[in-house]
C-alpha cells in the first residue's frame, strides 16, 4: 500500500506521470475569461492521453479583479467550464453522417 497512484489511465490501466506541475490555466465561461488557476499536467505513458488536475482551492485571479491581465500573461492553456456540445467536441469527433447534410445544394 506504498505506490498509490494519483491519476491512472483508465485505458491504458497505468499510473499517468507528472508532464508539468504548476502549470497556469484559464478557465472560461461560454468563452470569455473566468478565473486563473494553476493545475498539473499528468501524461499517460503508453497513449499520450494528458489531463489537468490537482486544482488547490483558491484561483490566482478572478477576471473583474485588477491585474486580472497581468496573471494572464502566464496561461499555458484553458478550460471551458460550461462546454456546448458541438463547440468543444467537434474538434475530436468525426460525425460520418454530417457531411451529407452540409454538402448536399
Ligand atoms: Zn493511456
Amino acid at each position: 500500500m506504498t505506490d498509490i497512484p494519483r491519476v491512472t489511465c483508465g485505458s491504458c490501466q497505468v499510473p499517468l506521470r507528472p508532464e508539468k506541475n504548476g502549470e497556469t490555466v484559464e478557465m472560461t465561461s461560454n468563452g470569455r475569461p473566468y478565473y486563473i488557476i494553476s493545475a498539473d499536467r499528468w501524461k499517460c505513458p503508453i497513449c499520450g492521453h494528458e489531463v489537468l488536475t490537482g486544482f488547490p482551492l483558491k484561483p490566482l485571479a478572478l477576471s473583474y479583479q485588477d491585474g486580472y491581465n497581468d496573471e494572464r500573461k502566464g496561461v499555458t492553456t484553458s478550460v471551458e467550464m460550461e462546454p456546448t456540445y458541438g463547440r468543444n467536441v467537434k474538434q475530436n469527433t468525426k460525425t460520418p453522417e454530417s457531411g451529407d447534410e452540409k454538402t448536399s445544394p
